[in-house]
């Protein structure tokens, strides 16, 4: 194939002009994982993640993430099948110049397409620590790993409930407790057979009362019928999640509606 001259300087020019763009966003921006020199920076090699953390990062639940990682697996039966990243920002950093599109927002998050964890300054400072969000990601990439394509993780997505209810379950962060939460939600008149999940960053002041309404939801499934039937009617519902409701019944032996009326009961005692 044979170039014009004018075409080889408009790439020239386009490559010349988009360095310092590259640059930037290795080193300060969304490609900050992949950069090869991290100023400040210091690697820690767990059996399935490569963490990346202040050279002065003190949090203790970052040095025992080998038997945090073995705690997700056992409790979700579920085994990771590719390593990832974690980055944990420095005090300093923000959000916004490495997840610009978030606004600045947010405590935590997993990007699982690229398999990145990122914690961000406002989740090191909170009053429960690093280790719930920390917990609270991983088990979101485990789940994620484990999806049978990629569609079933855009599923996955619109079923926020499932995913937010056992990661909250799981690693935290527990923002009230179950008669804190019956008092809130009633007083803000929901319905408790509501499991629907709209985008974490729309919902506002009801994000606590909505991450803790899908924690005991799980915390009444296991409760009441067991952690290997959840371990079962979560492995079913990676595998199609599109069919939640059905597998209830595969795996319950009851109607999804059936169960909410009883997680109703439970919350009320
Ligand atoms: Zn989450």
């Amino acid at each position: 194939m044979k170039f014009t001259n004018s075409f080889k300087t408009t790439m020239k020019w386009l490559m010349v002009s988009s360095f310092p763009v590259l640059i930037v966003y290795l080193f300060w921006g969304p490609l900050f994982p992949w950069s090869p020199i991290k100023p400040g920076y210091k690697r820690m090699e767990a059996s399935w993640a490569r963490v990346y953390m202040a050279d002065s990062e003190t949090d203790s639940s970052v040095y025992r993430l080998d038997e945090i990682l073995k705690e997700e697996e056992a409790f979700h039966g579920l085994k990771f099948n590719e390593k990832f990243r974690i980055v944990i920002l420095g005090k300093e950093s923000n959000m916004k110049r490495y997840l610009p599109w978030l606004n600045g927002s947010g405590y935590s998050i997993k990007l699982g397409m690229v398999n990145v964890i990122y914690i961000g300054p406002n989740a090191r400072t909170s009053p429960y620590g690093m280790e719930p969000y920390l917990k609270h990601e991983i088990s979101h990439l485990l789940i994620h790993q484990n999806a049978s394509s990629a569609k079933s993780n855009f599923q996955i997505q619109h079923q926020g409930w499932l995913t937010e209810g056992v990661a909250t379950y799981f690693g935290g962060p527990h923002f009230y407790d179950r008669h804190e939460l019956f008092e809130l939600w009633t007083e803000n008149g929901l319905a408790f057979d509501d499991l629907y999940c709209e985008n974490p960053l729309e919902m506002g002041g009801r994000f606590k009362m909505k991450y803790t309404y899908y924690r005991f939801f799980i915390d009444y499934l296991i409760s009441t019928y067991g952690l290997e039937q959840f371990q079962s009617y979560l492995r079913m519902y990676i595998r199609d999640p599109k069919k939640y409701q059905s597998i209830f019944m595969d795996v319950y032996g009851k109607d999804l509606s059936d169960i909410l009326s009883g997680f109703k009961t439970y919350m009320s005692k």
